[in-house]
């Protein structure tokens, strides 16, 4: 069986959980831990988990909404760490035999006990951001967040999955109007950004297929954007009922199958 929970969502920080279950031994991987080593034991313990019941954490790249107490993580509960090459770096993070720091890159294949993760290149202003996959060889499931524009490699990594985590991070005339200063304008709605709602749809207009059982909206801007236009948005992209469109924030939400 597999399953995702998302810990945190949006620019405060962000982690999800997915766990493989093979009806003996579970396999448990955090995606991005962008959040307090606190906050972190507190939502695992919410599952009966502390850190030492993760298997590992990749990291999708260095912005501190992603990373939050990676390090301590790892320096503490001697959590190996999968990432590209250039967030290992831009992070600094110390070689540790006991808690190895494993660099992959797009497309590279790799396993942490139970599940099997394909990371994949995406266009966002960080050193070497990656996205990725991940599949227990039976149900796929993916990520997508912190995107300035939606690619055909990133649309063909996702092809197929059962259930996606995409993000759907501002509303264009939202973000027009707001009070942040004109450069980080340009640089939320630019191409190496992050996805508004319609390039979000658009991209789900084209993922979406008839095994596609999960869609859960994530990244939103807090002040650039509203869960209703969130919901209207994907509800036209996948046909479905604006109350059924799933959506994650802050404080995250609970465990989905994929
Ligand atoms: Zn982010
Ligand atoms: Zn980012």
């Amino acid at each position: 069986m597999l399953r995702f929970r998302s810990l945190a969502s949006g620019s405060s920080g962000n982690a999800t959980l997915i766990e493989a279950h093979d009806g003996l031994h579970p396999t448990r991987v955090l995606i991005d831990c962008g959040l307090g080593l606190r906050q972190l034991q507190a939502a695992l313990a919410a599952d009966g988990l502390s850190p030492t019941d993760l298997d590992g954490v990749f990291i999708t790249h260095e912005h501190g909404d992603h990373i939050g107490c990676v390090a301590m993580l790892a320096a503490r509960y001697r959590v190996p760490i999968w990432t590209s090459a250039g967030t290992a770096q831009s992070l600094k993070l110390p070689h540790d035999a006991d808690a190895p720091v494993h660099h992959v890159g797009d497309g590279q294949v790799f396993a942490i006990r139970g599940l099997e993760f394909r990371p994949f290149t995406v266009p966002h202003d960080a050193r070497e951001p990656l996205q990725l996959c991940c599949t227990d060889g039976n149900r796929a499931w993916g990520l997508m967040t912190d995107v300035g524009h939606v690619t055909a490699h990133a649309l063909s990594n996702l092809a197929g999955v059962h259930a996606l985590v995409l993000e759907s991070n501002h509303d264009p005339d939202l973000l027009a109007r707001s009070a942040y200063p004109d450069f980080l304008k340009r640089r939320v709605a630019g191409q190496h950004g992050h996805l508004s709602n319609a390039q979000a749809a658009a991209a789900l207009a084209v993922l979406r297929h008839d095994r596609l059982n999960t869609v859960v909206a994530a990244h939103l801007s807090e002040r650039n954007n509203r869960p209703e236009l969130v919901a209207r948005a994907f509800a036209a992209a996948l046909g479905c009922g604006e109350q059924d469109v799933l959506l994650t924030q802050r404080h995250g939400r609970g465990w989905l199958a994929v």
